[in-house]
């Protein structure tokens, strides 16, 4: 079998002495993979397993929910994202955002392709802010289907303008037209411009602050993101 270009997005415990990996795979989308004897011996995958690793991964042969990793190479361990509280809020951050939206046993290169360029932006000084995990968020959600219009009423279809509400469901609309939360044509403007910016061109853009994107990604996957109570308290 051809390896999964792979990153691992997260894990559980299985058992005494195995370990149940999350890999986001360009080639199967998000992937859970049973790591044998992860658990008994660290050194036994080394670093391999750690979050934000990116590796090539084959499975074992066989189906069902709990497939072991057959053979795993690193291409790339997170460095400095390791190395700082902010960075590895950030890349904690990422990885459930990115993993939550992506299917699975479905191709999603450009969600793998959009977290391993999230992970080398955290390599780089300064260190990503406000506006860089935004447009992660909003890149994601975008790859994901999930993103509506952020300059047209998904009532009327009209452009936007004040006052403006967003619906977790149906999107920003004019106030008149929609329900949701109230927000500005200002902000979901904001949003649109980090939507369109490449990731690395964010580390210096300004930016509109607030979690809205975020929220979107809880609404959608029905689950709190776990990794973002760490970030919110650093910014
Ligand atoms: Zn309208």
């Amino acid at each position: 079998m051809e390896p999964l270009t792979a990153v691992v997005v997260g894990h559980a415990d299985l058992g005494e002495n195995d370990r149940i990996v999350r890999f986001l795979t360009a080639e199967r989308g998000r992937l859970d993979l049973v790591a044998r004897g992860a658990r008994a011996s660290r050194k036994r995958y080394g670093g391999l397993l750690e979050l934000g690793t990116r590796v090539r991964v084959i499975p074992a042969r066989g189906r069902g929910a709990l497939v072991r990793i057959d053979s795993i190479e690193l291409v790339k361990a997170p460095d400095r994202a390791r190395s700082d509280l902010d960075r590895i809020a950030l890349l904690a951050y990422g990885c459930e955002v990115v993993a939550r939206l992506a299917g699975e046993d479905m191709p999603e290169p450009r969600l793998t392709r959009l977290l391993v360029v999230f992970l080398e932006l955290l390599e780089l000084d300064p260190v990503a802010g406000p506006a860089s995990r935004i447009a992660l968020e909003a890149k994601a959600l975008t790859f994901a289907g999930v993103l509506p219009s952020l300059t047209h009423c998904a009532g009327c279809r009209e452009p936007l303008e004040d006052p403006v509400v967003f619906g977790w469901e149906s999107g920003a609309a004019h106030a008149a037209c929609g329900a949701g939360v109230p927000t500005t044509t200002a902000h979901l403007a904001a949003l649109e411009v980090l939507r369109r910016t490449p990731l690395f061109e964010t580390l210096e853009l300004p930016s509109p602050g607030g979690w809205l994107l975020s929220d979107l990604v809880q609404h959608h996957t029905r689950r709190e993101l776990k990794s973002r109570g760490l970030l919110a308290s650093l910014v």
